[in-house]
């Protein structure tokens, strides 16, 4: 078994990335060490690197996106969630928040898991500097604590298939069903990169007559094509006005009956509120970080008689729903095709640094070759 473990390490903010070998702790009941193949580069860990989220402890190891092989367990029983045995060897992915209590008024009283004041997250809150050490996916190996929620990746199911189970179609997931999303509606979504692909992927599979794509860059909209869009809008090319006309246009003259954003831009928020249709929903998940102020309408967001909805963080079941779903639509669509950049772990600076400039759609750390 190893007994040590390459990561690569943000010292503190801004600074560059730093390759320590950390020593693998004893496994305890119930814990597993992850032989990591591939950790997502998400937007987060951008904002991570350069210090921009509260609560975070530094130095830390970034990677919150993970698909790995079981290298070792500890004693005891440790299963997924759908009460499989997990063994060596065993192909596995797990929800990054470890840690939710159903105990805080944000748990109990709001009924907002997502923002319970405790929770823990690989990668993100959990401390490198305390057992277990390796809590993010920027390393050779991971020690995933006991009560980690595992699911098991499917048979037909690549490491490059699986990874978009990690923060995107998680996301998709949670946005859709806060949204009335159903058979025959007409959809449009803001942003083409991991999570709004998924979005549209999902509005698909659910039975939407039309799925509209809306972004800047050619080859992400040639994607969304792939992933169920049925039209697909440029902002570089026309006017907000023309955006409605054509959505307008393909919906019997009424707009679309939702509207996802899922942009990181703040300039997508006016224009959502123009785009759907008159009692429509349009529901937000794009502005996990802050993008700025921007210019609104209050009065059409009134007249209009809009439902508007916003999304924050993933439960465990949109994380599993997210595993099923690749896995049964795996023949219908590229899930494989969204990781476009593979780096070592050497490289993880680059990594960073490519997800930042948007040349990638995904980008994954290969900590293992
Ligand atoms: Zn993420
Ligand atoms: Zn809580």
């Amino acid at each position: 078994m190893a007994r040590h473990s390459k990561a690569a390490v943000v010292p503190k903010p801004n600074d560059p990335l730093v390759i320590k070998d950390i020593e693998i702790p004893e496994l305890v009941p119930g814990s597993i060490l992850l032989k990591v193949a591939n950790a997502g580069v998400c937007g987060t860990d951008v904002h991570l690197w350069h210090g921009k989220l509260t609560g975070v402890p530094y130095p830390l190891i970034l990677g919150h996106e993970v698909v790995g092989t079981v290298e070792d367990l500890g004693s005891g029983q440790t299963k997924d969630l759908d009460a499989g045995q997990i063994e060596i060897g065993d192909r596995v992915t797990f929800h990054d928040v470890t840690k939710t209590c159903y105990s805080c008024w944000n748990c109990l009283v709001a009924k907002a898991p997502t923002k319970c004041t405790n929770r823990e997250v690989y990668g993100i809150t959990r401390d490198s500097s305390k057992f277990p050490f390796l809590i993010g996916g920027y390393s050779e190996y991971m020690y995933l604590t006991p009560g980690t929620h595992m699911m098991s990746i499917p048979e037909n199911v690549s490491f490059n298939g699986a990874i978009s189970a990690g923060c995107a179609l998680p996301t998709a997931v949670h946005a859709a069903t806060r949204s009335p999303l159903t058979w025959g509606a007409n959809v449009a979504v803001q942003g083409a990169g991991p999570v709004g692909l998924m979005i549209a992927m999902i509005a698909k599979v659910n039975g939407a007559r039309t799925v509209t794509s809306i972004d800047q860059a050619p080859n992400r909209l040639e994607l969304a094509e792939e992933f169920g869009a049925t039209h697909t809008l440029n902002i570089r090319e026309g006017t907000v006005e023309d955006r409605k006309k054509f959505l307008r246009d393909i919906s019997n003259g009424h707009g679309p009956d939702i509207v996802y954003e899922a942009t990181g831009a703040a300039r997508a928020i006016p224009e959502g509120i123009e785009l759907v249709r008159e009692g429509g929903t349009y529901t937000i998940c794009g502005q996990y970080t802050d993008s700025g102020t921007v210019e609104v309408r209050p009065h059409l967001m009134n007249r209009k008689h809009l439902d508007i909805r916003t999304v924050w963080g993933t439960e465990t079941v949109h994380v599993y729903r997210a595993i099923k779903t690749i896995a049964e639509n795996y023949d219908r669509f590229p899930f494989e095709k969204l990781v476009t950049h593979r780096f070592p772990l050497r490289d993880a600076q680059k990594a960073l640094e490519a997800q930042e400039k948007l040349i990638s759609i995904k980008a994954v750390i290969a900590p293992n070759g």
